[in-house]
């Protein structure tokens, strides 16, 4: 199956696409793993992302399009992959429907994992960093026996700047607007499937699953 995962920060999205890579045997395929692979393997591609990211410049929408099509043409990917972090947007949703084309394929499923927001303040809000060593903790879900202090090195705990409500709800604000049109666009093309992504991770998992398997015939 060729699918392609979509979720705002906090969805648990990094995990999801591993389960569900692993429960399909198929690769799980990251913006993020194909930069890493192309800078460390010293290739064109790679050499030039790498130019903009040390300028602290996005990478251009042309050079992530090469190293995604790069990607998709090796052999594990030939039976089906699972994409996370790309598309981000519409034009690069066109792009790589033609790319598809080209390969005589198609995608046959966009999950879009749903959270409230406010449910992904609780989980991320909720985070304390310890400042010694950097063990993270949560405040409801993985508390320490001491408010406040490490139970692994007697460290003080605090909240990142990242952590803070106010930079989470920034932060799905920014999403939202980059990914409605996303949304539209993949439900338009009829292959749009939501899944809810509250509860226990493997119910989460389960969830996907049986959404997949809608698509599969
Ligand atoms: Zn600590």
């Amino acid at each position: 199956m060729r699918v392609v995962l979509v979720g705002p920060p906090g969805a648990g999205k990094g995990t999801q696409a591993q389960f569900i890579a692993s429960h399909l045997s198929i690769p799980k395929i990251s913006t993020g793993d194909i930069f890493r692979a192309n800078v460390s393997g010293g290739t064109e591609l790679g050499k030039l992302a790498k130019e903009y990211m040390d300028r602290g410049d996005l990478v251009p929408d042309e050079v992530t399009v090469a190293m995604v099509r790069d990607r998709l043409s090796e052999d594990d990917a030939q039976e089906g992959f699972l994409l996370d972090g790309f598309p981000r947007n519409v034009p690069q949703a066109e792009v790589l429907k033609k790319m598809l084309a080209e390969f005589g394929t198609g995608l046959d499923v966009v999950l879009n994992l749903v959270v409230e927001d406010d449910e992904v303040v609780r989980r991320l809000a909720g985070r304390r960093t310890c400042r010694s060593c950097g063990k993270v903790w949560h405040v409801v879900f993985d508390p320490p026996a001491v408010e406040g202090v490490c139970d692994a090195c007697g460290g003080e705990l605090f909240q990142r700047d990242d952590d803070r409500e106010e930079t989470i709800r920034r932060r799905l604000e920014v999403y939202q607007e980059q990914t409605a049109p996303l949304i539209s666009f993949y439900a338009d093309e009829g292959i749009l499937q939501g899944v809810d992504a509250t509860g226990p991770v493997e119910e989460i998992t389960q969830r996907a699953m049986s959404a997949l398997r809608r698509f599969a015939d």
